[in-house]
């Protein structure tokens, strides 16, 4: 079998209601804007997958200009950060191999979860927000997910003041008990055009002796810079909290360097943007030997969604991200290309079963909202 041609297929999404994402302050998202891939073969069977989808662009010379025009080119430190983030928006090459793995699925009639040695059992879930809300709205929120079966959700804590965002934990945590609560901070990377301070050591420890305190905490994830190995090492000798990270890390070698320096006890690699199928398990295979938790993160749009949810299924692994944030993030709005959404049920998510990564895509509304 060969790979014949590509297909890209740019898709921008309205969004129902609007959506404040934690990870780019001040900005408010109304469309949901993703790069879809279509491998065709010789076979006449096709792969799909899709890029990063939030930056929604590939170009790697309109992205140059994006970033640059305007910058002093004498001020080196400033353009250096700003190459770091072109080099993370740029074009990764991880949902290419995710789209192999649907070709696979297809040509054995297996889901891919089986083929990976994988069970169809759902997988418990965990809510994970992308808000950052006031006391009154999350534990709405929070009532909402639990009577829903969930008994795990995420909360976001991003900023320069972190004081609102323990306050609501804290706030949960009197009212639920035990809810297993996680905390991200995504200090790990930068968003394009958004500037955000990031945490000094000292920020992150004081997060952390916070959450200690509140107490079933998860793990606090991406306290620090996603590369900062020996900053998250020393960070994790001196709390209790599990230290997570990975989600845009790229390629197995660099989980190698954070088993290597000890830095996480949640590894978080994602199939779409970090790794591939292939190196999620290796690293799954990682968090194994070393005694660490294995839990890929998984925002993203429904295929990207899916694709993750596949690895969690062939590895057992404890919790699968599930992002679901209204009325802006819904199910809906996560996997408008898909037919319909993949949902969860009594706080636990099963992997599709058809071939493949077992989802159709509704090609109707992909051919209408196709800008490529
Ligand atoms: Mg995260």
């Amino acid at each position: 079998m060969e790979i014949t041609g590509v297909n890209q297929y740019h898709l921008r999404y309205g969004m129902d209601d609007s959506f404040r994402p934690a990870w780019k302050p001040g900005h408010e998202q109304t469309e949901h804007e993703v790069l879809l891939f279509e491998l065709e073969t010789d076979a006449g069977i096709s792969g799909v997958a899709t890029a990063s989808g939030f930056a929604g662009r590939i170009d790697y010379l309109e992205l140059a200009e994006l970033f640059l025009v305007g910058e002093d080119p004498r001020d080196i430190d400033r353009v250096r950060d700003k190459l770091d983030t072109l080099n993370l928006w740029g074009p990764r090459p991880w949902h290419f191999e995710v789209a192999c793995w649907d070709i696979v699925g297809k040509d054995a009639g297996k889901p891919v979860y089986e083929l990976l040695g994988g069970s169809g059992d759902p997988v418990p879930a965990y809510a994970s927000t992308g808000e950052r809300r006031g006391v009154d709205e999350r534990l709405a929120y929070v009532e909402e997910r639990v009577d829903e079966g969930f008994e795990a959700v995420k909360l976001r804590c991003h900023g320069d003041d972190p004081g609102p965002d323990l306050e609501v934990t804290r706030r949960i945590r009197e009212a639920y008990p035990d809810l297993t609560l996680m905390m991200d901070a995504n200090m790990g990377w930068s968003v394009p055009m958004v500037e955000v301070e990031p945490w000094s050591f000292g920020d992150a420890l004081g997060v952390a002796r916070e959450l200690e305190a509140i107490g079933g905490i998860g793990w606090l994830e991406e306290p620090l810079d996603r590369r900062n190995y020996d900053g998250l090492a020393r960070l994790r000798e001196k709390t209790d909290v599990p230290i997570a990270g990975g989600e845009f890390n790229d390629g197995v070698h660099h989980f190698r360097e954070f088993v290597k320096h000890g830095s996480l006890d949640v590894l978080q690699p994602d199939a779409v943007l970090a790794t591939g199928v292939k190196g999620a398990l290796t690293v799954a295979g990682m968090a194994d030997t070393h005694g660490l938790e294995f839990a890929p993160h998984t925002w993203n749009d429904g295929l990207g969604f899916v694709a993750n949810l596949h690895v969690l299924a062939a590895t057992g692994a404890r919790w699968c991200e599930y992002p679901i944030e209204p009325p802006g993030w819904t199910p809906e709005t996560r996997d408008f290309l898909l037919e319909a959404p993949v949902t969860a049920e009594n706080g636990a998510v099963a992997p599709p079963d058809g071939p493949g990564l077992g989802v159709e895509l509704d090609w109707d509304l992909i051919h209408d909202l196709d800008e490529s």
